[in-house]
Order: structure tokens, then sequence, then C-alpha cells
């Protein structure tokens, strides 16, 4: 629905299709990438590491990650880069400009994709100290140990008094999301200027921003990461920079609400 908004915005000749390639055959379809016809593609979980494996180049992001989101090619070689830190940066600047100035301390929930890279983009934009919190610790201090000394890993009994230090808070965690369980937490200690950014998109309004809000935070969704995160490979595959605009945002929100309904 992005791609295609674009598409016809730009009056541009093109299409963005599905692919469903199972986890025993990603290889090989991208090995056979460069004679498939296409320009580009965009790869999601579970691909984004044999994605990273099958680049010729990827990008200084994709190669700290060492997971890209998106390809094209170069000479009919496959090159990827990794556009979900730009997508979470690019949305946070929209919706709170002077963020950097306010986050001193940041707490990610979560230790998988996403988190790694929303703590990149963090480390980035040099906030002084983030700390990790997750079910399965050790892949915390796994992200920690190979991201940045800045980062402390930690676990969910360590969050009532991390939260009331933080000035923002992100989950980067699957919970909240249509079909997962909800995010249990208690935001009562939570500093009071702190932001809540939950890259969840589905559903748009999570359980988490809607406390957020009655409680007086700033509250980020996800749609806006998601959104971001798809302008470089439009660019990339397309030649022009397409725009994040309130009609593009209006389209997909209206989409997942749909979606919502229907289950
Ligand atoms: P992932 O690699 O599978 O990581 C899932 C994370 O959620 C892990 O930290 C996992 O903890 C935690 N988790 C899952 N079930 C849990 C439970 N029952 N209790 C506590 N923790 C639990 O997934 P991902 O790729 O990072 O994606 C995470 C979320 O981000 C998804 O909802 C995805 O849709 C969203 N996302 C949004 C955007 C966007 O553009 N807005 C982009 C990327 C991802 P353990 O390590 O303990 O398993």
């Amino acid at each position: 629905m992005i791609h295609r908004h674009w598409l016809a915005e730009l009056k541009l000749e093109g299409d963005y299709i599905r692919e469903d390639v199972p986890p025993g055959k990603i290889a090989s379809f991208l090995a056979g990438f460069a004679a498939s016809g296409y320009v580009g593609a965009n790869v999601t979980v579970p691909h984004k590491e044999a994605a990273f494996r099958a680049v010729v180049r990827a990008e200084p992001v994709a190669a700290a990650l060492k997971a890209v989101n998106t390809l094209w090619l170069e000479e009919g070689r496959l090159a990827g880069t990794n556009t979900d830190v730009y997508g979470f940066l690019a949305h946070l600047d929209e919706s709170l400009p002077d963020w950097t100035a306010r986050t001193k301390m940041a707490v990610v929930l979560g230790a998988g994709g996403a988190a790694r890279a929303v703590v990149y983009g963090l480390i980035e934009r040099d906030v002084g100290r983030i700390v990790v919190i997750n079910r399965t610790r050790t892949r915390a201090e796994m992200l920690a140990a190979e991201i940045d000394a800045r980062v402390t890993p930690a676990g969910f009994a360590e969050l009532p008094q991390r939260l009331r230090e933080t000035d923002l808070l992100v989950n980067a965690t699957s919970l909240g999301m249509t079909g997962q369980p909800p995010l249990d937490i208690d935001l009562g200690p939570l500093k009071p200027s702190a932001a809540v950014y939950d890259i969840v998109y589905a559903p748009l309004e999570t359980p988490l921003l809607a406390a957020a809000r009655a409680r007086g935070h700033l509250a980020v969704d996800g749609l806006g990461m998601l959104l971001h995160q798809a302008v470089p490979g439009f660019e990339r595959w397309f030649g022009v920079r397409p725009k994040v605009t309130p009609t593009l945002r209006s389209l997909v929100a209206a989409d997942l609400g749909a979606r919502e309904r229907a289950r």
C-alpha cells in the first residue's frame, strides 16, 4: 500500500508485490535475485540475517546490526541496508523535535532484531545511558556486549526503578501486537516528563500508548516508523525520494483499522 501509493502519486511505472519465501529457500531466492527481474526488495522476519549474508555490499548500519531489510542491485550484484534505524529516528524527530536534548536516559524493552535497531539509533544520537530490559536476560546481555558499553542489560524486575529515571521508554518487544500477549507493565513510576514510543503498529493505538496518553506522556506510535523506513528503499529502486504525508498515514491507518475490525 505504501509503495503503490508513492508510485501512483509520483506517476512512476512499477509495482511492489509480496513473495512468500520459506526459510529453506531464501538463500537460493537471493542468489538468483539479479535474474529475477526485480530492481530491489524488502525482507522481513525471519530473513534479515540471511539477506545480510547474501549481499556483496552492506551499508555500515546493516553491517553493525548484521541484518538487512532493504536490497537493491549494484552492477548486477546485491547490496543492502537496514532502514529500521532511519525509520525509528525519523518518526521520533518528527514527533518530538527536541528529543535528543531531553533524553539523557532511555529504557528499551526487548532484545530482538527491532530492539537492536532502536538501540543503534539511540547510540547514533548520543543518548548517554540505555537500559535494555528483556525476558531472556542473556539476549539483552549479548546485545549490550555487541553494540556499546553505554548499554546496560536488565530484567523486568528492575523496570519500576528504571522507569523513575528514564526520559524515553521504547517498547520493541512483540508484546501488545495483535495476536500476541499484552505488554503488562505499570507506568505509575515513569518519570512524568518521559515520552513513550511503541514500535508495534498493529493495533495502531496499543494499550501501552493509551496508558501513556492517559497519564499525560507524549505517545509515539509505530506506524510512523513503518512509513519512514520505506523511504530509503523507494528512493533506491525508483530514483525519487518520496514523502511521508498525512494522506499516506491516513490511508495506512485506515487499512490497519479495517484489519483490526475484521478480526
Ligand atoms: P523478535 O526478534 O522476534 O523479538 C521479539 C522480542 O519480544 C524479544 O525481545 C522477545 O523476548 C520479546 N517477547 C516476545 N514474546 C514475549 C513474551 N511473551 N514476554 C516477554 N517478552 C516477549 O521480533 P522483532 O523483529 O524484534 O520485532 C518486535 C516488534 O517490533 C514486532 O511487534 C514488530 O512488528 C515490531 N516492529 C515494528 C517496526 C516498525 O516499523 N514499526 C519495525 C520492526 C519491528 P525474548 O528474547 O525473551 O524472546
